[in-house]
């Protein structure tokens, strides 16, 4: 059954977010950060206090989550005094509590001040000379006795794009290997082959502003509010100026995205492909499609090969909200109402995230979600897109967009194609046939490798993947098997305790780069304090690494600049195509989206569209040009449903599905330090439906042991009406509970994304 809410049950909800934004923007255009908590307050306060003092506002952008707000630094006597959000930039000033407390992160204690190498059990500091000299003799001892594919870069959506891209060449080229991946395979893998299977080409075709113009929100498998807030303000933003938009929220849990909706859909994990398909039933059996635009733009596939409308039709039959209902939870009447409101809006926006892209048919879903747009046209106008919003700063621009990942080359190539091969060797002055042919290791099939011993040697850079893999146990003695390098900016990481050698890396304004977010606009982010002790920037690192291996003429752009001259020139041969973006208009302008050819083209907010986007023909309106074998056309699929491996029974009767909270990211290395974050957040606990708390005799502040086919977890219950019945849930920051040793280890067959949000579960109440 649906939940519907009504406008005084929201507006209960809110005044205290209110009054903090309208004191702010009172107090001198200061960036309307929305939060919760007492801690969040304070910080603020103390920003507001400092801001008389300020010897220089400095551009920047959030080192946080994929929203990628811009920020203005303030300085004062060489210390970041003040951040606030930055009024001209996408976000408009607005920022989150994360965001707020920036300048607590420039002084998080436990920073990597120096080179560590394992000895005796204990990782003891060392020169850098030592540990590189170490580093790259395993490296060559490994790819000279076994070959390139024994060694492996692991990276991060958190990394600089010229870091990522650095890597990639390095590895690919130089070292001939395709073993590169990272966690952005964890995040959106799942979007990036959804897009690419219906476009032709990866990222989203919309922008956040399309959020000022929609007028039907459908938000699945995204709790935007905690996670991607200043997006979520500009929803309700849009709701206050134009109170018929509806927003409809699809989630098994009642998070605060769900009590800010006009309707939430409490669907059971695991299901919602069955909504999708559903709702697309109900588009054609009332006639609600667009026949126009599918004629025009659409074509339509079962997977293998092109078949036509009329085998899509009969494909749903089997989906009718009637049949479905009872599986997915939610009523057919509610099926029938959403689809009809997707359809029939002026215009409708779809934001999804990871409860959608972290499951086993994440693939799939992503096909239907991008399909529901096609067969109602809503999309290429402003409101109308379909948009998967990411959840690192740059795992968009740094490594999708370079293609740092085991299947993929720059720019949408891959590694399977021998033509994509081909053109990056010319591009990189390689000899034919450098690039192998054979995909890398994806991010789960490379731990794997590494527990087997087929890879004896990997760098992990800026992530920590002892916390953030599924089946954590199993792939935290993976790494210990290998000569594990680790580069990271604090101290005693899940990753670093089974790391031979730890690198001290620069955080944030301690180097400069760009970031690549989640609407294809690249930023700028400069250097404005030097990184403590002898820590250095990841550039920096693979540079040393490339020398030290022999790549010393593979990899001769050395400074953020060089690099990334080199890859606005690598994007020229390709329809990503941002040679315009150029320091020079990055140092000046809040960011530009591609494609941008040209130094005077002002960059492409809705791709595909005709006048804005420079790669679609004349008088054609909307042109799929990545798809160039099918005509230019986007493709609509026929994606059954397939349950989840992880099917609940007597010895796991309940879903466990895990998640981020609004003043943490990723896995609390960074924002779990920040003193008024920590305490905002305290330690992660379980949050279990008060039935199901009784039906099971666990109090709130029991402890509980939670566990699956894959491992257990003991940590503090809670209990709330958020979790719908049947459903535990945990954040996963909280590296003291770390939640992933209980996490499924199923993964997309396509996408190789891990299934985070479905893992069948028991509870035990601790006695003691
Ligand atoms: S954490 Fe994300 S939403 Fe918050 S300020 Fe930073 S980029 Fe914006």
């Amino acid at each position: 059954m649906s939940t519907e809410n009504s406008r005084d049950d929201k507006d209960a909800q809110t005044p205290s977010d209110f009054s903090r934004r309208e004191v702010l923007l009172t107090l001198g255009g200061l960036g309307a950060a929305v939060g919760g908590g007492a801690a969040t307050w304070g910080g603020l306060e103390l920003m507001v206090n400092s801001r008389q003092t300020i010897d220089s506002w400095n551009k920047a952008v959030c080192r946080f989550c994929g929203t990628g707000c811009g920020v203005m630094v303030g300085m004062k006597d060489g210390r970041v005094a003040d951040v606030r959000g930055d009024e001209l930039a996408h976000n408009k000033g607005v920022i989150c509590i994360k965001g707020s407390m920036l300048p607590e992160l420039t002084r998080i204690k436990g920073r990597l001040t120096s080179p560590k190498i394992r000895k005796a059990g204990k990782l003891m500091d060392a020169s850098w000379d030592e540990a590189m000299g170490l580093v790259a003799a395993k490296f060559s001892e490994s790819i000279q006795q076994f070959g390139p594919d024994s060694v492996a870069f692991y990276g991060s959506g958190q990394l600089f794009t010229e870091e990522s891209y650095t890597a990639n060449k390095l590895f690919k080229a130089g070292i001939r290997t395709n073993n590169v991946d990272g966690n952005p395979r964890l995040c959106m893998a799942s979007a990036t082959t959804g897009y690419v299977s219906t476009f032709g080409k990866d990222e989203p075709p919309g922008c956040y502003a399309d959020a000022d113009h929609a007028q039907c929100f459908f938000l699945m498998g995204s709790n935007a509010y905690e996670c991607h807030q200043p997006i979520f303000e500009r929803i309700r933003q849009r709701k206050r100026l134009n109170p018929d938009t509806v927003i409809v929220c699809v989630d098994p849990r009642r998070t605060k995205t769900a009590e800010h909706s006009d309707i939430h859909l409490p669907v059971i994990p695991g299901t919602d492909l069955l909504l999708l398909n559903s709702m697309a039933f109900v588009i054609f059996s009332e006639g609600l499609q667009d026949q126009r635009f599918i004629d025009k733009h659409v074509l339509f596939s079962n997977g293998e090969h092109i078949v036509d409308q009329a085998a899509l039709v009969q494909f749903l039959q089997s989906y009718a909200p009637e049949s479905v209902e009872h599986e997915l939870g939610v009523s057919a009447a509610d099926i029938r109402r959403v689809a009809y409101l997707f359809a029939k809006s002026p215009a409708t926006m779809s934001l999804w995230t990871m409860g959608v892209n972290q499951r086993t048919q994440g693939t799939f879903l992503n096909n239907m979600l991008n399909g529901l747009h096609l067969i109602t046209g809503q999309i290429g106008r402003p409101g109308a897109t379909p948009f998967s919003l990411t959840g690192q700063p740059n795992a968009c621009g740094g490594v999708r967009d370079t293609g740092a990942l085991s299947h993929a080359l720059p720019n949408g190539r891959l590694v399977a194609n021998p033509q994509h091969r081909l053109e990056m060797e010319k591009i990189w002055n390689v000899p034919e046939g450098t690039i192998s042919d054979k995909p890398g290791f994806d991010a789960v099939n490379l731990f794997r490798a590494m527990e087997d011993g087929r890879v004896k040697a990997a760098l992990i850079m800026c992530t920590n993947p002892g916390a953030s893999l599924p089946a954590a146990a199993r792939y935290n003695a993976a790494m210990g098997k290998c000569f594990t390098v680790v580069s990271d900016v604090v101290e005693d990481s899940e990753t670093q305790r089974h790391a031979q050698v730890v690198l001290p890396a620069a955080l944030w304004i301690e180097k400069e780069g760009v970031t690549g977010q989640g609407e294809r606009r690249y930023q700028f982010t400069p250097k404005l304090l030097d990184p403590p002790g002898q820590a250095r920037s990841d550039l920096q690192i693979l540079a040393d690494l490339a020398v030290r291996l022999g790549h010393d003429k593979l990899i001769t752009a050395r400074t953020p600049q060089a690099v990334w001259d080199e890859w606005r020139e690598v994007s020229s041969h390709s329809l990503y195509n941002f040679k315009g973006i150029t320091y020079e208009r990055l140092a000046k302008e809040r960011g530009l989206q591609w494609p941008c050819p040209t130094e005077d083209h002002p960059g492409t907010a809705r791709r595909y569209v005709e006048g804005v986007d420079p790669f679609v023909t004349k008088g054609t309106g909307m042109e799929f040009y990545g798809n160039y074998n099918y005509d230019k056309k986007a493709l609509v699929y026929l994606r059954p449903y397939v349950p989840s491996p992880e099917k609940t029974s007597a010895e796991y009767p309940l879903y466990l599905t895990t998640g981020r909270v609004l003043e943490q990211f990723h896995t609390g290395t960074l924002t779990d330090r920040i003193a008024e974050l920590h305490q905002a957040t305290g330690n992660a606990m379980f949050d279990l439906n008060p039935q199901d708390a009784r039906m099971l005799g666990v109090n709130p502040g029991d402890y509980i042991e939670v566990k699956s086919k894959y491992g257990s977890v003991i940590g503090k219950a809670r209990t709330t009406e958020v979790s719908r019945l049947g459903v535990i849930f945990a954040a996963f920051y909280d590296a003291k509970l770390l939640i992933n040793r209980a996490v499924a280890d199923n993964y997309d067959p396509t996408s190789k994304q891990p299934e985070y949000k479905v893992t069948a579960v028991s509870v035990k109440r601790m006695t003691a």
